[in-house]
């Protein structure tokens, strides 16, 4: 049999080596060395943003920009239900109530149109998530907040080098987070980053991730953080990898055309959207939607791909049917029927930067198969 082909492998091919053996001849390796500073600064240029806070992952991006933003008990967070959990941990965890809502069909980003049915007194902000490689319609979202004095977070973790209406991803939120995990466009293994404009979040950010030491008594604190750095080896990757980050996305680009190409004429299937009025997708990942002619689901789907070795992921499992949150009481019985299809219905298909266009037909191939057999 031919090999697996992995859902991901990045690949490295800039100064990454360069940077890391500096790391390792200099010694520097902790949060402290230069890259650091670096990456932070050109990362937060690269998206329009005056500061850049590195932290150890995408999630803990998050946290600190929740907790920088002061929501806790009795506030409301407006939420898409179909994420990654990582969105909802700090609302919960702070005692602010996560508000859930559907996604469009075509998109499967959060429903901007539902946005307003679901805003309060108690709504102090909406986190907006672009998914899987198209924006958010940022415009309505932001008319509803400056209209309802409501704050913006924005996780664009799977948005690198994306545009909505031709300003960057990254730049909308009052805070934009992003991932560096691996499978991101751009990644330092593990790894994330806070950009805002807001000097004194920056700040907030930065004592949240370093445990609120205190400039001049360091063991004194006045307030609880975490420890969240990013190590200078991670920036190291990160740096390099932002040198190529134009390349990245055209590759990004041009191996959605194939997949689309490869795929279109195979019944059964609802592929990404290429473009919509206001973006051209990156393709973080590449969606596929079984279609309701198709009497089997996403995980009889990625079973049949497996035993074709060939790797896939499901879609996320939404919100309001995770059974921590459940359990907590936080989910109300309104329907989030897009959102459940999509949970049901999707996965994604190798997608990773190392992907060869061999490997590609291959997958193409195995898709039908699995489609028709
Ligand atoms: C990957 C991802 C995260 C979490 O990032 P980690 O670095 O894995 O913690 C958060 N939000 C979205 C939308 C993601 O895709």
């Amino acid at each position: 049999m031919n090999d697996f082909i992995p859902v991901n492998e990045p690949l490295f091919e800039g100064n990454e080596k360069q940077y890391l053996i500096e790391c390792i001849e200099t010694g520097w390796v902790s949060s402290e060395g230069p890259f650091v500073k670096q990456f932070e600064e050109k990362f937060a240029r690269s998206v329009g943003r005056k500061f850049g806070v590195a932290v150890s992952n995408g999630t803990a991006a998050l946290d600190a920009a929740v907790e920088a933003l002061g929501i806790g008990p009795g506030d409301e967070v407006i939420v898409p239900t179909f994420t990654i959990i990582s969105c909802v941990n700090q609302i919960v965890r702070s005692g602010a109530t996560p508000v859930l809502v559907d996604s469009e069909a075509d998109t499967w980003n959060m429903d901007v149109q539902q946005l307003e049915q679901k805003i309060t007194a108690r709504t102090k902000a909406i986190l907006v998530v672009h998914i899987y490689g198209l924006p958010v319609d940022m415009n309505p979202v932001l008319e509803l907040a400056e209209r309802h004095n409501l704050k913006i977070i924005e996780d664009a973790a799977e948005m690198h080098g994306q545009t909505y209406a031709g300003e960057q991803c990254g730049s909308f939120g009052d805070i934009s987070t992003f991932s560096f995990y691996s499978n991101k466009h751009i990644t330092t293994g593990e790894g994330g980053m806070i950009v805002t404009d807001d000097e004194q979040l920056a700040d907030q950010c930065r004592s949240l991730r370093n445990l609120c030491f205190q400039p001049e008594k360091r063991f004194v604190h006045e307030r609880l953080g975490w420890n969240l750095r990013m190590t200078n080896l991670q920036a190291a990757l990160g740096l390099a990898q932002l040198e190529k980050m134009d390349e990245i996305i055209a590759k990004k680009r041009r191996m959605g055309a194939s997949y689309t190409q490869l795929l279109k004429e195979t019944g059964g299937l609802q592929l990404p959207l290429q473009n919509t009025a206001y973006a051209e997708n990156i393709y973080w990942v590449y969606g596929l939607v079984l279609t309701d002619e198709v009497d089997f689901d996403a995980e009889e789907a990625m079973k049949r791909l497996a035993a074709a070795g060939i790797g896939t992921r499901p879609f996320f499992c939404p919100m309001h049917e995770q059974p921590v949150l459940r359990r907590m009481g936080l989910c109300d019985d309104s329907d989030y029927p897009v959102s459940e299809r999509l949970y049901r219905r999707g996965f994604y298909i190798p997608s990773g930067l190392r992907l060869s266009g061999e490997q590609m037909e291959r997958v193409a191939d195995a898709v039908q198969k699995m489609i028709s057999s």
